[in-house]
């Protein structure tokens, strides 16, 4: 059973739906692949991905082998097709196979344990990919080269997607896009008959040669702007909030919470909160961030595991009252640049401590 004082996490799924459209319009006709990792960047890959195949997602991309089992489950008879991007690993094709799950072959290991496992139980589908410039997962161009053209390097497979990452597309400005761009296409040349895939969130808005077939966003439908900077058009679906716990006033020269991490100036009026990095508020906005009370921005002072403190100047708040940490009125991309990080590490640290409540679910 919950507690009083716990902090309550509301997945907005409307918000969700809003953030697919949009993205969907950005894509111009490429089909969206949302992708659903790492639990659905910690709001529940099922939850998450039935409300997508109710906007009309039919294809969905995991990074672990379990977490596409997991997804698998959660759709139910929903016919998806799941992509893991970790690839074929040795011991795993029956677990593909059960769970009907689409590798992603990034090395030529991967390639020949997906060809050995056709030979052995008939043709298969994969999807490929090609790395162009980023230097994490791939096979080389010029390996994806000798597979197209060696006479049945690929025999048994089906691929049915030819796919990169691009490592600079929040960066608008820097030309290493352009640069995969143009290695991806020498590629996608080779490979005919494969749907091509290249852009995640950002390189939706890159522009239409970008696009390809198939976008792959994640964090920008979990609300996190395609430039690391909150975008208008996306809506917040994650809302933490926590009740205050006690209100407080300190004197000048006061420390709050452990050591010396913050000494009043002035004397102060605080809010103590009931949430702290256990529930996913990242130590480090301690000083930088703020959370929002009161209809205001309110200082984020201290950080500590359960709890954490905020200023409150006049405001007219009692105890009991919920304080908005991350969501409409804090965004994610605030909070992440107060934190020192991206919006996907905070999306992702988002603890199971704090009360779910999944609003508009499929
Ligand atoms: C995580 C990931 C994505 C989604 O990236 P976002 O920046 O969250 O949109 C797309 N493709 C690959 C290969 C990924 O690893």
């Amino acid at each position: 059973m919950g507690s009083p004082s716990q902090a309550r996490l509301t997945i907005d799924l409307d918000a969700l739906a809003h953030n697919h459209a949009v993205l969907k319009a950005a894509a111009e006709g490429a089909e969206l692949a949302p992708v659903v990792k790492s639990d659905g960047y910690g709001l529940g890959a099922g939850p998450v991905a039935r409300r997508l195949w109710a906007e009309g997602a039919r294809s969905f991309f995991v990074a672990r082998l379990s977490e596409g089992e997991a997804l698998r489950a959660a759709l139910g008879g929903r016919a998806a097709t799941i992509y893991v991007l970790d690839g074929l690993l040795p011991g795993t094709p029956d677990r593909f196979e059960a769970a009907q799950l689409v590798p992603v072959l990034s090395t030529l290991p991967q390639v020949n344990a997906a060809t050995a496992w056709a030979a052995a139980s008939g043709p298969r589908v994969v999807a490929l990919q090609v790395d162009t410039g980023m230097n994490r997962q791939g096979l080389t161009p010029e390996e994806a080269r000798a597979l197209a053209e060696a006479p049945g390097a690929l025999r048994g497979l089906d691929v049915r997607l030819l796919m990169s990452h691009l490592g600079s597309a929040s960066q608008p400005e820097d030309t290493r896009s352009a640069e995969q761009l143009a290695r991806f296409a020498a590629v996608r040349a080779l490979f005919p008959d494969a749907r091509t895939s290249l852009a995640a969130s950002a390189g939706v808005f890159l522009g239409p040669a970008y696009r390809c077939d198939v976008v792959r966003p994640g964090v920008s439908l979990y609300g996190g702007g395609p430039e690391e900077r909150p975008d208008a058009r996306l809506k917040a679906v994650a809302v933490l909030t926590a009740p205050i716990l006690d209100i407080r006033n300190v004197q000048a020269g006061e420390r709050i919470g452990y050591g010396s991490t913050f000494t009043a100036e002035r004397p102060m009026r605080v809010a103590v909160v009931a949430a702290g990095y256990s529930d996913g508020v990242i130590r480090a906005a301690a000083g930088r961030g703020y959370a929002w009370c009161a209809g205001a921005r309110r200082p984020l002072l201290a950080v500590t595991m359960d709890l954490l403190v905020i200023e409150l100047g006049e405001a007219d708040a009692a105890v009991g009252e919920h304080v908005e940490l991350l969501g409409p009125n804090v965004l994610l991309d605030e909070l992440a640049a107060a934190a020192g990080t991206i919006h996907h590490e905070v999306l992702v640290r988002l603890s199971t401590r704090a009360e779910r409540v999944y609003l508009g679910e499929a």
